[in-house]
């Protein structure tokens, strides 16, 4: 057994772990990330080509800062490594004017003063004549809003922080982890012991396992992704934005054409819950596939679509489907970000960030005081 040094070591490398790397690297910490699998795998959260980004958050006004944050921060890692991360093409949400979504969409736009266009069925159909919206539905479309490119996303921040210094070591899953004597934090895998002055877990679907504080807190939901090849030019890239349905039957999301593969369309709500992510099969649920197409039929009527693709991923939820972001209870030298509920991506820079600044700080000036561990216990 070989015992090294570090002043953190980062638990997870996933989208939020591959940040927290690369801002511990940026504060010239000597940081060591650990991953039980190969850089930007496909078991965990962090994988499926593209996620959406979007600044008026319907999930709760009190994102809006944190956002504003992440937008910045991968801007100045697209310019650093001249590497194309974000596409800007807006994105169309649809539903009740009184729903969750529009309204609150509109919520967080006034609040934060965000630019949003809101659409009324007769002029939506001008402008999107492939789609179908009812008559008692609206469409908030948001120009800054568009999505990320995942895997290239994580690659990009495990790259430039090794070339700042990080050691990362891949396929050495963590056994466990406990405090030392001298306050510090000992990490043990099959191949060593570690020994770092803080500990950063950003473990996705296996953090329960990880964190005994979360017990009985999490959620893992299996979710799945569809590709749908069309011959609709309309639902390009550069030509159709990202969307996302409030309806009747459930929440449905979307990308435009970027390859062969099509559009890629996933239903947000619903998913079924499971214990063991590294043994989930990833096969194609039948009833998933079939609300998901009926979705496409009753939306997009004139299109013929032909399933191409497929993928599955984790949601961790928390039963109020916001994020955990705390220092442990009883180990302040141990910071955690866990159940992001299915929304997390978009925000891997800035809960990086905030991660490390808890464990090396014990504060961040980023507003994440809303995301602590106690609300759930009711404290
Ligand atoms: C289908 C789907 C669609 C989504 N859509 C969006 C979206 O449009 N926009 C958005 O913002 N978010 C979205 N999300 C949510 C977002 O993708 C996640 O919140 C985010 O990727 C979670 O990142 P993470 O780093 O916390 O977890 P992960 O990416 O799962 O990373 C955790 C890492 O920890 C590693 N690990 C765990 N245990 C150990 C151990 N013992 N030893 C070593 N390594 C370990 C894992 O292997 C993994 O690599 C979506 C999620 C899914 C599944």
């Amino acid at each position: 057994m070989t015992r090294q040094h570090y002043d953190a070591i980062v638990l997870g490398l996933g989208g939020v772990g591959s940040a927290a790397v690369l801002h511990a690297a940026r504060r010239n910490l000597r940081v060591l990330g650990l991953e039980q699998y190969t850089p930007a795998h496909s078991r965990g959260s962090s994988h499926g080509h593209t996620r959406v980004i979007r600044k008026a958050y319907f999930e709760h006004p009190d994102y809006v800062p944190l956002l504003i944050d992440a937008y910045q921060q991968w801007s100045v890692l697209e310019e650093e490594t001249d590497t194309r991360l974000f596409e800007q093409v807006g994105i169309l949400q649809i539903g009740h004017p009184e729903g969750d979504v529009c309204h609150g969409v509109l919520e967080s736009a006034r609040e934060h003063g965000l630019p949003i266009d809101v659409l009324q069925p007769v002029d939506f159909r001008k402008q999107f004549p492939a789609v179908h919206i009812a008559d008692h539905e609206i469409a908030v479309l948001e120009p800054q809003a568009g999505f990320l490119y995942i895997e290239r996303a994580v690659r990009t921040q495990l790259d430039q922080a090794m070339d700042r210094g990080a050691v990362l070591q891949f396929e050495e899953p963590v056994r466990e982890w406990r405090m030392t004597t001298n306050q510090g934090v000992s990490v043990t895998t099959d191949r060593a012991t570690y020994v770092a002055d803080r500990l950063i877990v950003a473990a996705g679907p296996w953090a329960e396992r990880l964190l005994p504080p979360l017990a009985g807190h999490l959620q893992v939901l299996r979710k799945h992704l569809h590709w749908f090849a069309c011959s609709n030019r309309h639902l390009d890239l550069n030509r159709f934005p990202v969307f996302f349905f409030e309806t009747l039957d459930g929440e449905f999301y979307g990308f435009p054409c970027l390859d062969d593969r099509g559009l890629k369309v996933a239903e947000h709500t619903g998913g079924a819950k499971i214990e063991r992510p590294e043994e989930d099969p990833i096969q194609v649920e039948p009833a998933d596939l079939s609300r998901v197409e009926a979705f496409l039929s009753e939306r997009f009527p004139g299109t013929a679509f032909r399933h191409s693709d497929h993928v599955t991923c984790f949601y961790t939820v928390t039963p109020d489907r916001h994020f955990v972001v705390d220092r442990h209870p009883q180990h302040p030298q141990v910071s955690f970000a866990a159940g992001l509920s299915g929304h997390g991506y978009k925000f891997a820079p800035s809960l990086g960030r905030a991660l490390v600044d808890l464990a090396m700080d014990g504060q961040t000036e980023l507003p994440i005081d809303f995301l602590h561990l106690g609300r759930l216990s009711g404290h």
